[in-house]
């Protein structure tokens, strides 16, 4: 192996990712005190968190009647039955203190006339216990939300002294023998230089692996670097089968076609120009749920009638509508489709794809934001100096299906509960622990290799493979033929990485190099998802199995575990919380209203 010198860096917090987790986890560390780095792979404000539109959820009451419990049982049912109460107690609780705080940090909310914070109404989103009318729960600043959180938590963290490593590539976790998370190393973009970052605590907060898949809405860094570390570091991924999927994404570029285009009058039609829809759900057509419209788009493909050269995807009609429409009710549509599909939306149908759109598993941990380590004697045992927060975390809140503005949501929550957790377990008296030199040179190693893998397989060629196999077998379609045929494809996809090739051997900016070590990180997600949901025999949330088609709580209301080691995949499960935080006599949720029951809107 070639030989790497080192920068070594002392903190008692480091926080990987600077995406509203990240940056939310990084502000509070360092208003207690703690002497905290970020290290970032992009630029803060440019992580995927910008793109969120829609809003943030907490039950602040300002355009009518809410209640924490409300929310807190449109969280459960929203999760079919599989988040953990606890955190979805502490979820809704802490909502609307942890929007107050960004108020007060200074996020340029939208406001009512009276000038409060603007909420809005989102999917499944109700009163009174999902017995009443549709509630305004979802807090927004105007379409731009995630950008506007992610500025002022920035600006924030850099006055509350917070240090910014940025364009650095965490490459691996640093772990003693018996466990313990020590630090991280990373690799500087922009010079080459190696960076050992010892600390007390690593916090994960590196988003999703949407990536892991041909289409998806997410940006191209949500390659799930996060779970590629975990993995490697031999701790497990959780309830990875649970991918959430838009119907309309742009085909290939993957940029989201808001639902409301449908709302407007579109519609999608097959290779024989039928409007198929009509077929399956001859009422709400077009306008069927999420996850229906989904399931009948990846039939109609699979069936040999998708559209295009290679049969692959479904086109959306806007054409039909008079333009001046489009240009007030779609304006920002009419422009992404010009930009990302070359199409003129007043002429031309738009090509589209159900598209990947949300984690909902990643890295288990209890809502303080503790990586679990679970065994057979404890399966909450944590993993010590480690922490996830954010669409890599997995707390439980969002189960089989997360609600919309409920992310946003999490992020703050949960970054905030990660800094208050580490202001008591964090020792500012004891020294910071030094990574032993084997878990370095390990890390060195990998990284070593992959410069110089010299294989058949470019990358870019491999990482196509892996997002067509998942795209085909492990997206909205799935049956025990098609998940079989995923897992013995997944797990051939995964043992080329022994032949990949790499092209470039230089250190600085080899985006080569650097999209190399992201597809060693997607692999372990994609094996977890695909060997998961093949195991799992019953339908729940955005898990739907033709074979299966019922959800079965007494077999399977339990979180899945992946432990991945290169293209072997083992799985155990833990039990799912059902205990809340508080009882009723102390003013918590009476536990009959969120019993398991049918999930129907
Ligand atoms: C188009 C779109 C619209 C959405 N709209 C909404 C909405 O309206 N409401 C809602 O609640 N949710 C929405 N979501 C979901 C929500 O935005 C995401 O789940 C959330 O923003 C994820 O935030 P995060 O902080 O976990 O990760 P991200 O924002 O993805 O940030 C990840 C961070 O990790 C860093 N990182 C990753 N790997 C490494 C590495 N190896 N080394 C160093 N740094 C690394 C990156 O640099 C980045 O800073 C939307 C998602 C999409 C894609």
């Amino acid at each position: 192996m070639a030989a790497y010198e080192y920068e070594t860096h002392e903190y008692d917090v480091v926080v990987v990712g600077a995406g509203g987790a990240g940056l939310r986890a990084t502000l509070g560390m360092a208003e207690q005190g703690l002497r905290t780095a970020c290290v970032t792979k992009v630029f803060p404000t440019r992580s995927h968190t910008v793109a969120a539109q829609g809003g943030i959820a907490a039950s602040l009451s300002n355009m009518g009647p809410d209640h924490w419990q409300w929310h807190m049982y449109d969280t459960v049912k929203g999760s079919d039955w599989l988040g953990d109460t606890d955190a979805m107690e502490y979820l809704a609780r802490e909502a609307p203190k942890a929007v107050y705080e960004l108020e007060h940090y200074g996020v340029p909310f939208s406001r009512t006339e009276k000038g409060e914070i603007y909420q809005r109404p989102f999917g499944g989103h109700t009163t009174e216990f999902g017995e009443g009318p549709p509630v305004q729960r979802t807090c927004a600043a105007a379409d731009r939300t995630g950008h506007a959180i992610l500025h002022t938590l920035y600006g924030q963290s850099l006055k509350q002294q917070a240090e910014f490593y940025i364009e650095y590539f965490a490459i691996d976790l640093l772990m003693s023998e018996d466990g313990q998370c020590q630090g991280v190393l990373a690799w500087k973009l922009d010079d080459g230089t190696m960076h050992v970052f010892s600390a007390k605590m690593v916090v994960l907060a590196t988003g999703g692996y949407g990536r892991a898949y041909f289409s998806a809405t997410s940006a191209h860094t949500c390659t799930g670097d996060g779970g590629g570390m975990i993995a490697r570091a031999g701790l497990p991924l959780q309830d990875m089968e649970f991918v959430q999927f838009h119907p309309t994404g742009i085909y290939g570029a993957g940029c989201l076609i808001t639902e409301g285009a449908r709302g407007e009058g579109g519609y999608l039609t097959n290779s024989e120009g039928e409007r198929f829809m009509e077929r399956y759900a001859p009422t709400y057509k077009d306008l069927a749920s999420r996850d229906v419209v989904s399931r009948c788009m990846t039939m109609e493909i699979r069936e040999g009638r998708g559209v295009g050269p290679n049969k692959d995807h479904i086109h959306l009609h806007l054409n039909h509508l008079p333009p001046e429409t489009l240009a007030l009710r779609l304006p920002g549509i009419s422009e992404s489709a010009r930009i990302f599909a070359g199409v003129d939306l007043t002429k031309e149908p738009i090509p589209v794809l159900p598209t990947v759109h949300y984690n909902m598993g990643g890295i288990p941990t209890n809502y303080w934001g503790e990586v679990l380590n679970p065994t057979k004697d404890n399966p909450d045992a944590t993993a010590p100096g480690l922490m996830a927060v954010g669409e890599a975390g997995c707390a439980s809140v969002h189960g089989a299906n997360r609600l919309g503005s409920n992310s946003l949501i999490d992020l703050v929550v949960f970054g905030r509960a990660a800094a208050i957790r580490a202001a008591t377990v964090v020792d500012l008296a004891t020294a910071v622990p030094t990574p032993s030199t084997a878990s370095i040179e390990k890390a060195l190693s990998r990284f070593d290799t992959l410069r110089h893998a010299d294989g058949q397989t470019p990358t870019a060629e491999l990482r196509l493979e892996m997002q067509k196999t998942m795209q085909s077998d492990a997206a909205v379609f799935r049956t025990d033929k098609t998940l079989a045929e995923g897992v013995e494809k997944m797990e051939a996809v995964a043992g080329k990485m022994a032949d990949i090739k790499v092209t470039d051997r230089t250190l600085i900016w080899n985006s080569d190099l650097m999209e190399t070590l992201e597809l060693t990180n997607l692999m372990p997600n994609a094996l977890a998802t695909v060997v998961g949901a093949e195991a799992r025999k019953e339908s729940r949330g955005a898990h739907a199995h033709e074979d299966y088609p019922d959800r079965d709580d007494k077999t399977w209301r339990k979180h899945s575990l992946a432990w991945v080691d290169g293209t072997k995949t083992r799985l155990d499960y833990r039990p799912v919380h059902l205990d809340p935080l508080t009882t009723e006599e102390k003013g918590g949720i009476d536990l009959k209203k969120i019993a398991p029951k049918a999930r129907v809107y």
